[in-house]
This record gives C-alpha cells, sequence and structure tokens, in this order.
C-alpha cells in the first residue's frame, strides 16, 4: 500500500515545518494553515482514522493529548482558545488517511 503523506514526513521524505518529535508522535505545520496557529499532531503508528484505534491505543491516544496540551501552552493559545479536531472519513473531509488532530486557534 502506498505510503500517506504524512508517514512520508514522519519517515523525513519530505519536508514539514516539524516543530515537536518524541517516540510516539510528531507534530508540523499544517501547510495550508485555516487559523494563525494550525497544527497538526499525528501518531507515528499508522492507524487510518479514529474508526481504526483499537484498546492497544489507549496510552497513545491520552499521551496525543497531553502533547497538545503542551502545544497549546506553547504557542500561547491558552487566553483565545482553541478547537481540537480529527476528521474521520472521507465524509467529514478527511483527506489524509493517517490519524491526525488538528490544533487551531
Ligand atoms: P484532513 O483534511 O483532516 O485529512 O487534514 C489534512 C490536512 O493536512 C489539511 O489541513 C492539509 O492542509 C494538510 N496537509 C496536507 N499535506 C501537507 C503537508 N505536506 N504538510 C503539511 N500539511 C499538509
Amino acid at each position: 500500500m502506498e505510503k500517506s503523506i504524512f508517514q512520508r514526513i514522519i519517515d523525513r521524505e519530505i519536508p514539514a515545518e516539524i516543530i515537536y518529535e518524541d517516540s510516539l508522535c510528531l507534530a508540523f505545520k499544517d501547510a495550508n494553515p485555516q487559523a494563525s496557529t494550525h497544527l497538526l499532531i499525528v501518531p507515528k503508528k499508522e492507524i487510518k482514522s479514529l474508526d481504526d484505534i483499537s484498546v492497544e491505543d489507549e496510552s497513545l491516544l491520552g499521551h496525543l493529548q497531553l502533547v497538545i496540551r503542551d502545544l497549546a501552552r506553547e504557542f500561547e493559545l491558552i487566553d483565545g482558545g482553541y478547537r481540537v479536531i480529527t476528521n474521520c472519513g472521507a465524509g467529514a473531509g478527511q483527506t489524509v488517511f493517517h490519524l491526525h488532530y488538528h490544533l487551531m486557534g
């Protein structure tokens, strides 16, 4: 199966403005921002969408929430507020089929 564009970013095959990385996930700036701060938080594990998570992913998903919380603080989004979105399925607007969270503030 062909790699998703986010897998190619994780594998450093294509560039992205990476702002955070740890052993479980990567965060980078959205190439087509819909807000003054628009980040994407992506697990390194290949999971297509929220519909494809399993019980084994429970701690990974909790970790992603903590990373999102920390990035929101780092980018000073607390006062103005922020949104966290994941599109699940083409009908909801998902265009990259590798689980990701939009952080927008
Ligand atoms: P979604 O529509 O929820 O699947 O979100 C995919 C997001 O990925 C969109 O907001 C795109 O602007 C963004 N995107 C696509 N390709 C890249 C890329 N190479 N680097 C950064 N963001 C990208």
